[in-house]
């Protein structure tokens, strides 16, 4: 056990390293404070095991990401915009809005609600063209076509 004046390695908050410091003073044979040597800056003993301990929780994965991984990151960020929207949607929506089977031959109209057997209940957010509806679905907004001969 180090003496008061004697070196004992302590991690510095300051410098955010194991360092070496001086012990300034003990309580019950315990070291409670000391001093950076590195930058002088006095505080409590904190023991190098528990600093070290600390220390590796606090450092995250210095992984770069991928361009692939930044798009999926995106993707991922926009069915979550659009989950919630549906969400919202669903709540907002009278429980006995008719819901209508969705067909490429029909037309339809802002706020029509309708079934699309893959992508499930979708709301049109936009009537984009004469042909085309902007439709959210739970998952994502989806450009569907509409009033096309099949
Ligand atoms: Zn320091």
């Amino acid at each position: 056990m180090p003496s008061v004046g004697d070196s004992i390695d302590a991690y510095c908050l300051k410098c955010k390293l194991l360092l070496d410091h001086v012990v300034l003073f003990k309580v019950g044979g315990a070291v409670k404070r000391v001093q950076c040597r590195t930058c002088g800056t006095q505080h409590q003993y904190r023991p190098a095991a528990q600093a070290d301990r600390k220390n590796t929780a606090e450092k995250k994965p210095a992984v770069r990401k991928t361009a692939a991984a930044k798009k999926a990151d995106a993707a991922q960020a926009l069915a979550g915009q659009a989950a919630l929207a549906w969400d919202r949607k669903t709540r907002e929506t009278p429980p006995d809005m008719p819901i209508r089977d969705y067909s490429l031959g029909e037309i339809y109209r802002l706020n029509d609600v309708i079934r699309h057997p893959i992508f499930g209940v979708g709301f049109v957010e936009k009537v984009v063209s004469d042909k085309s509806i902007s439709v959210l679905f739970s998952d994502a907004v989806r450009l569907m076509g509409m009033h096309i001969a099949p």
